[in-house]
């Protein structure tokens, strides 16, 4: 039985979170809102309540977790050596979405960093988020609150769709704010290296950090003999269940959409809602679900309702999705890595490559 505790995001109820908290430190399992996406959270000191999030998730073993604290003052009690950069820089980012890697302490159980001397460690800028670690009183592990492959979860909704019954406590504290994962900092290396892009920019560490070096794999699709410069980052991930396509080309989503009437099976076009007009404009789209991510002008939008848009596709009955691409600027890196991993390299950059997988 999954205990739903409906709790203010703004000004969260202290008794509900107290709840939540309870079932925390019982070694329970509590799924949870933050300013990036929901989480899945267990007590981080506790192995057994660890465990629990990989079988609940089907998430392999060498994917590590996130640990979750209250203030940059827990540091201590998860990482070993921090050194005065990290600390400087902790104090202009946290709470936020950013990740630092950092070596870990022996309290920390090998499971929440599957063996890695290093621990992945944030403080989270939300009220439910920061409340329910501080009532727990210990690190909150977190991945993200989606079963392993799944799309990541924004919205309460989608955490009932993934882990109703599954987990032990459900919080619903509305949506996510940004909607997609936190960015991850490698900070035990020099420069400090991007491992994941995330809802906190480049541009932005940047001026904290000075230059920090970001691999040119990082937006690349992953073959799975290749070795990935984050552990987990190799699987697949964020997919929708339904076959999601990259147009490298904006003018292939208009040779789709004149294609598609001559289809069997309708089609979805992922695109801002500028695409979306100069597809309607004159026409009437016949045989083609249209899901609107948000305006090219504000990536913040598009990068909240990302998610909700693979998920969407799967509950159209379109055969497959086609998405256009966003400039990877500023959080645009982000949203076209979740793209990248959710089209697992699927992408058609010409009229006839376009046609070949219409047929
Ligand atoms: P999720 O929150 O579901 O995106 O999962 C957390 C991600 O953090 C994992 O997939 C890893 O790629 C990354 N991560 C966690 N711990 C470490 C670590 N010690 N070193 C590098 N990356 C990590
Ligand atoms: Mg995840």
């Amino acid at each position: 039985m999954t205990e739903i505790i409906r709790i203010d995001p703004i000004n969260p109820e202290t008794g509900r979170l107290a709840r939540a908290a309870e079932v925390i430190k019982d070694g329970g399992t509590v799924a949870f809102p933050t300013e990036t996406v929901y989480g899945l959270g267990a007590n981080g000191f506790d192995a057994n309540a660890c465990s629990r999030i990989f079988e609940i998730k089907g998430r392999p073993a060498d994917n590590p977790l996130i640990l979750h604290i209250a203030a940059a003052s827990w540091l201590n009690r998860v990482a070993n050596g921090v050194d005065r950069r990290t600390l400087d820089l902790v104090e202009k980012v946290w709470p936020g979405p950013i990740t630092l890697v950092l070596k870990r302490n022996n309290d920390v159980p090998d499971i929440v960093t599957a063996g890695l001397k290093t621990a992945a460690i944030r403080c989270p800028a939300h009220r439910i988020a920061l409340g329910l670690i501080e009532q727990s009183g210990v690190p909150i592990a977190a991945p993200s609150a989606n079963l392993s492959t799944k799309p990541s979860t924004t919205k309460f909704e989608h955490v009932l769709q993934d882990l109703d019954g599954k987990v032990d406590v459900i919080i619903d504290g509305g949506d996510a704010t940004f909607g997609v994962e936190s960015t991850i900092i490698d900070m035990t290396v020099n420069p400090p290296t991007l491992l994941r892009p995330g809802a906190f920019t480049v541009e932005e560490i940047e001026r904290y950090l000075g230059m920090i070096k970001v691999p040119k794999t990082i937006n690349q699709s992953l073959k799975s003999d290749d070795v990935a410069i984050a552990p987990g980052m190799k699987y697949r991930h964020y997919a929708p269940d339904k076959k999601l396509v990259l147009a490298n080309d904006d003018t292939l989503l208009h040779a789709a959409a004149e294609l598609a009437v001559g289809l069997k099976d309708p089609i979805a076009i992922l695109c801002s809602k500028q695409k979306a007009n100069a597809l309607m404009n004159g026409v009437k789209l016949r045989n083609i679900s249209l899901i609107v991510l948000g305006s090219d002008d504000n990536l913040y939008e598009v990068a909240r309702n990302l998610f909700d848009g693979f998920r969407a596709l799967d509950a159209t009955g379109a055969k497959l999705g086609i998405i256009q691409k966003f400039d990877e600027k500023g959080i645009g890196l982000a949203i076209m890595n979740r793209v990248y991993k959710a089209a697992g390299g699927s992408s058609v950059g010409t009229f006839s490559e376009l046609k070949e997988l219409l047929n």
